[in-house]
């Protein structure tokens, strides 16, 4: 079998190349994961969906992956972060952790095949540095030590920055232990009330950009198919990352490197140090996760995407638009047998279509395009069908439902039964808008029977007091349903 055409765009390159992985039919992928001080929000959680669903669709495609993806659980943010609550950083981070689990699971982020800590890798953290400093790509001071940038030949290759503009400004100060401006630190001594660990070097801690170094060697080989994060990460993180694997190993860290743009909040990046965050967990008691997921896919991974609470509002209502379809589909053809035959419309070519999109540097968008027009064939069918064959109609909406399974798993959408997802829709806008559902069931009941007795002008005005609260009535073949306009419509 001829591997398949996937292209992806390669920040090393600022090209789209073929991939072409180390080893045929397999795929190793890093992802730098969150920094554990607190709750992750959703500009994070927009980098790990689109990782989410480049593994997702690696083996949809059939590849065998190993995802890594960090936790950062020794920084300087955890530290002071645990000084304020009075914690032990460690302790801290460990909250933080189990925190970002429950929202990853939450959002139906895939588990990573390996989750590494920085507090368990320190053996191997301090390893690559003493490689290093053999090497002489670093030096020890005073208990700190630095990898020396002006060693590395060609830093800044990934991000293209200048070094001689990069060092405008920029000098070594007074007390600073460091011999360059660009020099960064490999391993920090202690200081008291910090956690610390030993060394060759006595009591320290490692900076940050060593531990994806250290972790990603340790699970994937000196050398892997893709490093991903968010684009903030190229410079400095990636940029030091690769000076110290290429320096330590001789080998080129990772052959692709893909990026994530921002989450903006009105025309500024998501951020915790510009406080315009929204944290994923607070979003997720106000929107559906497949919504934020949704959200999240209907934009190209590499561009910006502006957060908005009506987007999130249009994205749940297009959702529930999908959901809808769905019920409508398998109340007419779940379960049944219809005779052998040809198929209306070719539905086959969805799948062609959402291949195509997702092949192209992971296009959810286009993909998304894709199952648009595959839930548009699906409503035709089941509302004015535009062929007189039952069965072929039955046939039709049974291939194009396959479908929508085949690729759920790549989008983690459409993965609950449609009657739960819109029950649980419906509890949370009654929940917003202080419905009464008893006094919505006793409606329903008097317009049932006012329709039984053919009092259509009662059923009529029971429509109506029910639209006025918002409650909107459909009858189905399998009975009356009522769904809740969203409060903010
Ligand atoms: P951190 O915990 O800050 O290291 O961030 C975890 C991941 O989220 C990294 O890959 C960041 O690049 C990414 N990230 C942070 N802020 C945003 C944002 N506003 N939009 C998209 N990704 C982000
Ligand atoms: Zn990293």
């Amino acid at each position: 079998m001829s591997p398949p055409p996937i292209r992806l765009f390669n920040t090393m390159s600022m090209q789209k190349e073929l991939l072409e992985t180390l080893v045929p039919g397999k795929v190793g992928i890093y992802v730098c994961g969150p920094t554990v001080y607190s709750y992750v929000h959703i500009g994070n959680a927009r980098t790990f969906t689109s990782f989410d669903v480049v593994v997702r669709y690696l083996r949809y495609r059939g590849y065998e992956v190993t995802y890594v993806r960090n936790y950062t659980d020794v920084d300087d943010k955890i530290i002071k972060a645990a000084h304020e609550t009075g914690e032990a950083p460690v302790a801290l981070a460990a909250r933080f952790v189990e925190a970002f689990r429950e929202d990853a699971q939450a959002l139906h982020l895939l588990e990573p095949d390996v989750s590494p800590r920085v507090s368990q890798t320190i053996p191997e953290i301090v390893a690559i540095i003493q490689k290093l400093v053999d090497k002489g790509y670093a030096y020890e001071s005073q208990g700190d030590v630095y990898f020396s940038v002006s060693r590395d030949a060609d830093y800044a290759k990934l991000s293209k920055r200048n070094l001689e503009e990069l060092c405008v400004g920029e000098r070594v100060q007074p007390g600073d232990q460091k011999r360059e401006p660009l020099d960064f630190a490999l391993w920090k001594a202690a200081k008291p009330g910090e956690p610390s660990w030993d060394s060759p070097w006595g009591k320290g801690r490692p900076g940050w950009h060593i531990e994806c170094s250290a972790m990603s060697e340790k699970y994937l080989g000196a050398s892997f198919d893709i490093h991903g994060g968010g684009l903030d990460l190229i410079f400095p993180h990636h940029e030091n990352e690769i000076a110290q694997s290429e320096s330590a190993t001789d080998q080129r860290m990772a052959k692709y490197w893909m990026h994530c743009g921002f989450l903006d909040l009105e025309g500024a990046k998501m951020s915790k140090s510009l406080g315009n965050v929204v944290r994923l967990r607070d979003a997720l008691t106000r929107v559906d996760p497949e919504a934020l997921r949704f959200f999240f896919l209907s934009t190209h991974y590499r561009h910006p995407l502006n957060f908005a609470d009506k987007a999130l509002a249009d994205a749940e209502a297009r959702l529930e638009y999908f959901y809808e379809t769905l019920r409508k589909v398998d109340e007419r053809v779940a379960g049944k047998d219809f005779a052998a035959g040809p198929l209306h419309g070719e539905p086959g070519r969805f799948r062609a279509e959402f291949e195509t999109a997702m092949d192209d540097d992971f296009n959810s968008a286009g993909a998304l395009a894709a199952l648009s027009g595959l839930f548009a064939l699906m409503n035709e069918l089941t509302d004015k069908p535009p062929v007189k064959d039952k069965a072929m109609v039955g046939r039709t909406l049974q291939a194009l439902r396959e479908e929508v399974r085949r690729v759920s798993s790549v989008l983690g959408l459409f993965e609950d039964s449609p009657a739960e997802w819109l029950l649980r829709r419906r509890d949370r806008a009654v929940r917003e808008r202080g419905i009464d559902v008893a006094q919505v069931e006793r409606l329903l009941g008097e317009r049932a029977a006012a329709r039984a007795a053919k009092n259509f002008a009662e059923s009529d005005r029971v429509r109506g007091l029910l639209k006025e609260q918002g409650v909107e009535i459909m009858d189905t073949p399998g009975g009356t349903v009522w769904k809740v306009a969203p409060a903010s419509t």
